[in-house]
């Protein structure tokens, strides 16, 4: 009686005292499962991270760990420019070099000189001709580049332009991180979907008279992206439109020239398994299978939702969705797209004869 009482008495306080991190419900639900360790076609990963100088005993672990995955080519997006990146490339080529494609980055050092157009133009030329494949651009451009007075230098800065018209001479694919997800700029409140993410993490809370606006950034890469209509683009996660597909479609309808990968946002389909799949249907000539950071046991989450048809089953990473996932089922044609075909048109330069008709 006396333990009746007791617990009567503390658990409503203990209940108050939870917070979202600690609760992690065990799910009840008992339905059939799929789990893949394997995609079910060799694929490309377009939006990898890799230390392009890593040891060759590291190099032959990570293809290893590739093999396993089905991971045909992982595309490095992390290849620096100038001397770092000529060095790196030749590292990652040297034993593995079907396995690697390695996307240079923009010089953005030093933007008020006043031959920052042509130096950084001059070099890009010069990665290209040591074996680049394509150019990533990282969140900070447009979003952190600052001229010396502070004042924030957009992507559709005519300083950028000389880089651009290089781009499109030797028609290299352009992958682009912009801006974050869009509730970074919104209160952090009880109505904030990612309120785990933003009180773990604060550094990650945006302010639009900083940063510019969610709006004002994706306007200005739409800009660009109407601007280099000889350029294919590359979004990177979904552009931040995956909890909205129908303006997504949109902007695919509005801009031949865009594409958009599905790097650390497999969530946002996951939670929509009939919209996404129709989504994905549509327009499977423009999505690229992606994954961002490095981590083996976290594929089987994209295949198990690209290609399963399991129902209500766990994301990795709480923070960035504390919903279950279901599974698109995808068609085999539209997974082959999405796994390699789209990627192999946008960077030619990666030898397509490991991968099914
Ligand atoms: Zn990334």
């Amino acid at each position: 009686m006396r333990l009746i009482i007791y617990l009567s008495l503390l658990t409503p306080a203990l209940l108050a005292q939870m917070t979202i991190q600690e609760y992690t419900p065990k799910s009840t639900l008992v339905v059939p499962e799929h789990p893949r360790s394997r995609a079910k076609f060799p694929f490309i990963d377009v939006h990898g991270h890799q230390n392009t100088m890593m040891a060759p005993d590291k190099l032959d672990a990570l293809v290893k760990d590739m093999d396993g995955l089905n991971l045909q080519v992982m595309v490095n997006l992390s290849g620096g420019f100038g001397p770092k990146f000529r060095d790196g490339i030749r590292n990652m080529k040297a034993v593995h070099g079907k396995r690697f494609a390695v996307f240079c980055n923009l010089d953005l050092t030093n933007l008020d000189d006043p031959n920052y157009s042509m130096r950084a133009a001059q070099t890009l030329e010069e990665d290209i001709k040591a074996g680049c494949q394509g150019v990533k651009f990282f969140k900070q451009f447009g979003m952190n580049t600052r001229d010396g007075k502070g004042v924030r230098i957009p992507v559709t800065d005519p300083r950028f332009e000389a880089s651009f018209r290089v781009i499109a001479k030797y028609k290299l694919m352009v992958l682009i991180h912009t801006a974050d997800p869009k509730p970074f700029w919104d209160p952090v409140d009880k109505f904030n979907e990612k309120y785990q993410e933003l009180t773990e993490i604060p550094s990650r809370r945006k302010d639009a008279a900083k940063d510019g606006s969610w709006e004002q950034l994706m306007d200005e890469a739409y800009t660009l992206f109407k601007r280099h209509r000889d350029i294919n683009f590359a979004h990177a996660h979904l552009g931040w439109l995956g909890g909205d597909l129908a303006k997504l479609g949109r902007l695919f309808d509005e801009m031949p020239n865009l594409h958009c990968d599905i790097a650390a946002v497999i969530y946002e389909f996951g939670r929509q398994p009939k919209f996404a799949r129709q989504f994905c249907t549509k327009y499977q000539d423009r999505l690229l299978m992606g994954k961002d950071t490095w981590n083996v046991g976290e594929f089987n989450t994209y295949f198990r939702v690209l290609e399963s048809g399991d129902e209500y089953f766990e994301y990795y990473r709480k923070r960035h969705a504390f919903w279950r996932m279901y599974g698109l089922e995808l068609p085999d044609e539209v997974l082959k797209k999405i796994y390699y075909k789209n990627v192999l048109r946008l960077v030619p330069s990666i030898d397509g004869k490991a991968f099914p008709k």
